[in-house]
């Protein structure tokens, strides 16, 4: 049995410290190696594989590579396509290239620092190379005049003679035996060189490729087309083309993929299974009384959205959606719908903010709701006096209190609730998955309703959001005033500031956003500072000015917000606290400074703080792009005013960024997938794996043995699926 060594695949990293010298012998050392165990024969440390040794293996001990199977199962993070070799008269300086030549000349010379360089002169059909090696005197060994060699690097032209300095060197056996070829390329530390690690590599293969156990039945092997391990592993190293590459990569790529969704799977079945929450049905009755509260009409997306979230109440199993629509759309009021239809069944509701600033702002909405209802509300916030929150604990553990609005003070450790029906969490994505199960567990199992303003990708709803339903809500509440985005040339910033005090003058306010300098929080608050400085000294003279950053106390920034919101602050300098959520109709101009600094959601996200009322939105972008990259990215904020359409580009531009890193999500990272490029593979994994746990909950079936305990190994912990053990 070898698949222990196989589930070290999915190796945890933090349990494999154990340094590879410290080993006292082989094991079985003595036994002939047919008749050691597959297992222990992939446990062979190390510094006794072929092409290794004492030295090299402490270098593989700190790319974490301590036995065969490590070895095996470290695939390649590039390869270099040989299949692309140029004439020697066709170089260009530049990118990597590869030539094909004859050593004509092999010369080794002294340099004049007391080096060497060694000069091997190699001709194509028409025109000569020189590939140079500096302080390598032993390489000369390695040539002889007639050698066929593939030579790849980049290439200089010196005084009309074409040179490579250290390239890479493949010996072709035969007139073609380069061709078709791909090089794997691996990861390296200092004092590994590639060619020693592919070496190595190489004799892995050759000797323990085929040892590790299949993970799949066999016949879920043909019914998927997947290549067999045994196969997959040679070619994932050393493919023979790029068909075969292929065919191995998405045998291992669906592997990784299957075990997460299995994971997710299971975590999902176990709790339709086991967890009950409160069914929370919606009456006629119910409806009616909650809706009165509203000064509006529902949108036709809000109603939607309701429908769906009422729906998975009514069900004694926990909700566990995400309400996802752009800024404006009108979440809030869903959610304010959820929590109502809740309290009405006699249970608790938290919502949970990201920020104090919007907590604060959601408590004041619930309190413009629900002035005139028994609704008995509480904020827990930070900065509270020990005897406020003495009082609110007790009033959560009680039951006194119905409706809990707070930030993330709201998941420690001693808040305890009496009844806790559902949990809201607004902007999900800065929460990992461990807060949200740390959330859900605590005797009760809650409803849980997530909001989100930015669109989780497709690939990261199915993955670490894998058990999550989605709402969307598409449409925008009606009378929304028209927004302008203009693009402020350097020459026209003196202008810009004029309609900015115009607009002040006519009784408007507005927000000056400035980027984090990201070194420091102090550097943050000295650009801030500044910046707040030049416009009170210069176009904003006349105006009165507040400015909120991170350094602030809780209590001067909710009084500097309020000052604000009530008019008697004009314009707010702020880094992007105001990003999330700030409601303050009044404030109807954006300054954003740097804006090339934000990526696209972010800006999105800023620019909906404004033309939320009765006034249209004028919000001006400075900024200095100097990519194009950053420029397209500027253009479509300008634009567009689709949010999604935008969340779109900016994944199309910046590739799958930080959203979809699963590592801050708390998941171990992948080690061959990629959720932006492997969708259709992750579809695959995410289907067949909710067939198979609906076959098999637990995985119990004895041809799935191996892929359980990997899934385990991997996800148990994290996912806390433990007891399913
Ligand atoms: P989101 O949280 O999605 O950004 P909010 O729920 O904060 O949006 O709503 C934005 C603004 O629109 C709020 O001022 C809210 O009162 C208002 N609003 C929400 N729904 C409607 C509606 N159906 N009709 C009119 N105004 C609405
Ligand atoms: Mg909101």
């Amino acid at each position: 049995m070898a698949d222990l060594e196989f589930a070290d695949f999915h190796k945890r990293r933090a349990s494999r410290r154990e340094p590879p010298l410290s080993h006292p012998t082989p094991y079985n050392k003595g036994m002939p190696d047919t008749q050691k165990s597959a297992a222990a024969r992939l446990a062979t440390p190390v510094q006794f594989l072929k092409g290794a040794g004492p030295r090299r293996a402490e270098l593989l001990a700190r790319l974490e590579l301590c036995t065969a199977a490590d070895v095996l199962f470290c695939f390649p993070r590039d390869y270099q396509d040989l299949t692309e070799v140029r004439r020697i008269a066709d170089l260009e300086e530049g990118p990597l290239m590869n030539v094909r030549g004859t050593v004509i000349d092999v010369q080794s010379q002294a340099t004049q620092r007391g080096g060497t360089l060694l000069a091997v002169l190699v001709r194509d059909e028409h025109d000569p190379l020189r590939a140079l090696w500096f302080n390598q005197p032993q390489m000369h060994q390695r040539f002889r005049a007639g050698d066929r060699l593939l030579l790849s690097g980049r290439a200089k032209n010196r005084e009309g003679i074409w040179e490579m300095p250290h390239p890479q060197v493949k010996r072709l056996e035969a007139e073609d035996a380069g061709a078709g070829a791909l090089l794997p390329v691996y990861p390296l530390t200092a004092g590994l060189r590639q060619p020693e690690m592919r070496n190595i590599v190489r004799g892995v293969v050759d000797e323990f490729a085929a040892l590790p156990d299949e993970v799949f039945p066999a016949d879920f092997l043909t019914q998927r087309r997947l290549l067999p391990l045994r196969e997959a592993l040679p070619a994932i190293h050393f493919p023979a083309s790029q068909a075969d590459l292929e065919a191995a990569r998405r045998r291992l790529i669906y592997q990784e993929l299957l075990v997460l969704q299995l994971a997710l799977a299971m975590r999902r079945h176990r709790q339709h299974d086991a967890v009950r929450a409160p069914a929370l049905e919606s009456t006629a009755k119910i409806d009616a009384r909650i809706r009165k509260l509203f000064p509006f009409e529902f949108t036709a997306g809000q109603r939607q959205a309701i429908a769906e979230v009422t729906a998975d109440m009514a069900q004694p199993v926990p909700m566990n959606r995400l309400l996802e629509g752009d800024v404006g759309s009108g979440k809030t009021v869903v959610a304010a719908y959820a929590m109502l239809l809740a309290v009405a069944h006699g249970y608790q509701v938290a919502l949970m903010a990201p920020t104090e600033v919007l907590a604060r702002q959601h408590a004041a909405t619930f309190d413009a709701l629900l002035s005139a209802s028994q609704v008995r509300r509480g904020l827990l916030a930070g900065g509270m006096t020990k005897a406020a929150r003495q009082d609110l604990l007790a009033g959560i553990a009680s039951g006194d209190l119905d409706l809990i609005v707070g930030t993330q003070a709201i998941i420690q450790a001693d808040v305890q609730f009496a009844r806790l029906g559902l949990v809201v969490v607004d902007e999900q994505h800065k929460f990992g998955v461990r807060q949200r199960a740390r959330l859900r567990g605590g005797g009760a199992e809650p409803h849980q309703l997530v909001m989100s303003a930015t669109p989780i990708p497709r690939s990261l709803a199915m993955t670490l959001f894998g058990d999550l339903d989605v709402s969307t809500v598409r449409d925008q509440p009606p009378g929304r005033q028209p927004l302008g985005t203009y693009l402020i040339q350097p020459d026209e910033r003196e202008r810009w500031w004029q309609f900015v005090a115009k607009k002040l003058r006519e009784g408007r306010q507005a927000y000056v956003v400035v980027p984090r300098v990201e070194e420091s929080e102090d550097a943050d608050v000295a650009s801030l500072e500044a910046a707040y400085e030049s416009l009170a000294n210069g176009p904003l003279e006349e105006f009165r000015l507040g400015i909120i950053h991170g350094r602030m106390s809780a209590d001067r920034t909710a009084a500097v917000m309020s000052a604000f919101r009530g008019g008697q602050l004009q314009a707010l300098v702020c880094t992007t606290v105001v990003e999330v959520g700030l409601d303050v109709p009044n404030a109807t101009v954006m300054t954003i400074d740097g804006a090339e600094r934000f990526g696209l959601s972010q800006l999105h996200q800023l620019r909906g703080r404004i033309a939320r009322g009765v006034h249209p939105g004028f919000c001006g972008v400075l900024a200095e792009p100097s990519t194009d990259q950053a420029r397209t990215r500027l253009e479509a904020f300008v634009n567009t005013t689709d949010g999604f359409r935008l969340a779109e580009i900016d994944f199309d531009l910046r590739g799958p960024g930080e959203l979809l890193g699963t590592r801050q999500h708390g998941l171990p990272p992948f080690r061959i997938a990629d959720l932006s490029r492997d969708i259709e593979l992750l579809e695959d994994a995410r289907r067949d794996a909710r067939e198979l746990i609906t076959a098999d909950p637990d995985l119990t079936r004895l041809e799935f043995s191996h892929l359980r305990r990997m899934v385990l190994r991997r996800y148990g912990d994290v996912l806390e699926l433990a007891e399913v053990v």
